[in-house]
């Protein structure tokens, strides 16, 4: 969609990360096509096409190392052990050798070589195998100076920048440096994508999803205001926009981790994490306890399972940052779009329909067992108060035999993840079992309205403004309260600030969120009564449309214009 005056000219997508900041676009270069087998031209010097490889693979090698001793700690790391790879002599020596007995061009025989390594890498297993991917991006760096095509990756400039791109890999977003890339576009992605997630923890602006049409209109070095909320860009922002836009930048909104509404009823703000280093961080932005930790994010590139010991250690990490409060910890949610090689069957025609998360244990029980023997050891060790729960949970004997399993290894509050419909409407028979629930708006969405998470052509859809989502999520809270158990909500609505208020009106207690989304949920929360937030959620529940729902809650909320919200 485009609409210009005339000096600006404003398009759309879908917007995924709140905030508004205007700065130069930088183009992401397209991924390195595969080069086709071919053979040198007789008058090449075949000794001078060695040599190329060798300078070619130096050249990756110091770029990366440049990069490097500019990032910060897990790039910073990530990007030595590619520069590392980059150095290796077995990639160059096999190219080279290929090129010297079958006269293929040089950029195929690294192509080649690089297969070749990738193969025994694979073989091998374990820490090994978990080199193919810096294999394949050394691969492509040295391809790219042999064809002299613009260097892969996230672009590395001297100022802050716009990150535009197809769609972000996992191996490029942990590459982002929220120094340099203060927000990102990409063509495909959809808002419940993780790299829309990962935005959101980094607390950068994102729109993705807004087709080819809208990148190829961003031209490098073109000055955009990217608004986050509204998912739109504007190429040439007037004066105005910009003073806006730095204005807001300058305000520091914090959060004193006392969450609760205006009449002081308290709605606690947890944080979701993937990591210690995750946690530490939301403990210092004020976060309450965690409301998701998302264990898998601990070992999603390891091909075994990880010893008990390994996860011992994962998860200590993480409740240390919390001592005296609650922790919730979700066992492995493994398969769709999140695979762990050692728990996921790849061949499945439906994955995220299939046996991923909690059903995973009809086939691989002992994951779950060690699972919970490595939690109950790592609580032993730290003073969190470790709640416990399974994702993906859809019927009451599920519900039963997790609870028991988990009470079984000594963990006393164990719970579920609400994310498919059966558990919802079930709610009531379900909280027999479990102490308490934490509703995955994420995944309750993508399957109440039989809409693939990450398609940015389904972003409608996809959306807990839906009122027949928030007709569930009554019905959850409706199905807990005669129990007295707690629901919360720890997918990306409840860090939707207006979207907060409808939740607390639901009946839910607690919202769990990245911790940057802290402090502009408090904010919003702390301007309107529970009787308000009753008030808001009876509107959301009545509207025909997600879109109704949303003006006209956004209507009774003045605070969030006022806030840049
Ligand atoms: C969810 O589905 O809302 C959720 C929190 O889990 P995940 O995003 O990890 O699937
Ligand atoms: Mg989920």
């Amino acid at each position: 969609m485009t609409a210009s005056d005339t000096t600006s000219t404003t398009l759309s997508g879908i917007g995924v990360s709140p905030g508004l900041v205007a700065g130069p676009v930088a183009r992401m270069a397209p991924p390195i096509p595969e080069p086709e087998i071919a053979t040198l031209e007789p008058s090449r010097d075949i000794e001078k096409e060695c040599e190329r490889i060798a300078l070619a693979a130096q050249q990756v090698k110091k770029g990366l190392e440049l990069s490097a001793a500019e990032a910060k700690a897990e790039a910073r790391t990530l990007l030595e052990t590619t520069a590392q790879m980059a150095a290796d002599p077995t990639l160059t020596s096999t190219a080279q050798a290929m090129v010297r007995e079958k006269r293929l061009v040089p950029e195929r025989a690294v192509w080649e070589s690089a297969g070749t390594l990738a193969t025994m890498l694979e073989s091998l297993g374990g820490y090994m195998a978990e080199r193919t991917r810096d294999v394949q991006d050394v691969r492509d760096r040295i391809v790219a100076v042999l064809t002299e095509s613009p260097m892969p990756g996230i672009p590395r400039l001297p100022e802050p920048f716009v990150l535009v791109a197809a769609d972000l890999a996992p191996a490029d977003t942990a590459l982002l440096d929220p120094e340099k890339v203060i927000a990102f576009i990409t063509s495909e992605g959809g808002p419940t994508s993780h790299t829309a997630i990962l935005a959101r923890a980094l607390g950068m602006p994102a729109i993705v999803g807004t087709g080819e049409e809208v990148t190829d209109a961003l031209a490098e070095g073109d000055i955009v205001l990217v608004d986050g909320t509204k998912g739109t860009i504007t190429i040439n922002p007037s004066e105005d926009a910009l003073r806006r836009a730095r204005e807001l930048a300058s305000r520091v909104r914090v959060f004193n981790g006392d969450g609760a509404t205006k009449d002081g009823h308290e709605v606690q703000l947890l944080a979701n994490v993937g990591d210690a280093a995750g946690a530490r961080s939301a403990a210092e932005a004020g976060a309450m306890g965690v409301g998701l930790f998302r264990t898998e994010f601990c070992f999603l590139d390891q091909p075994e399972e990880p010893t008990v010991e390994a996860q011992v250690e994962a998860y200590q990490g993480v409740l240390e940052a919390f001592p005296g409060k609650k922790v919730v910890v979700r066992t492995l949610d493994a398969g769709a779009d999140k695979p762990l090689p050692f728990l996921t069957d790849a061949t499945e025609a439906n994955p995220a329909l299939g046996v991923r998360a909690y059903r995973t244990t009809r086939r691989d029980p002992e994951v779950l067992e060690h699972q919970l023997e490595a939690l109950a050891k790592a609580e032993a060790a730290t003073e969190a108060k470790v709640w416990v729960m399974a994702p993906m949970i859809s019927t009451a004997d599920e519900a039963k035999a997790f609870t028991e399993k988990a009470r079984s290894y000594g963990l006393k509050t164990a719970g579920m993840m609400i994310e498919v419909p059966s558990a919802a409407l079930m709610a009531d028979k379900l909280f027999e079992h479990a102490d308490f629930a934490s509703v995955g708006t994420n995944d309750l969405t993508q399957y109440v309205m039989a809409a693939d998470r990450l398609l940015s052509s389904l972003a409608d859809l996809s959306t807990a403004w839906q009122p027949a989502v928030l007709r569930l999520i009554g019905t959850a809270c409706e199905g807990a309260s005669p129990n007295g158990r707690p629901v919360g909500v720890c997918g990306e609505a409840a860090a939707d600030p207006a979207l907060a208020t409808v939740l607390v009106g639901l009946g839910v207690a607690s919202l769990s969120m990245t911790a940057r989304a802290l402090p502009d949920v408090d904010a919003v929360l702390k301007s309107v009564t529970l009787d308000e937030c009753r008030e808001l959620a009876k509107i959301a529940i009545a509207a025909a449309t997600a879109e109704e729902a949303h003006t006209a809650v956004r209507a009774k909320l003045p605070i969030l214009e006022e806030l840049g919200l």
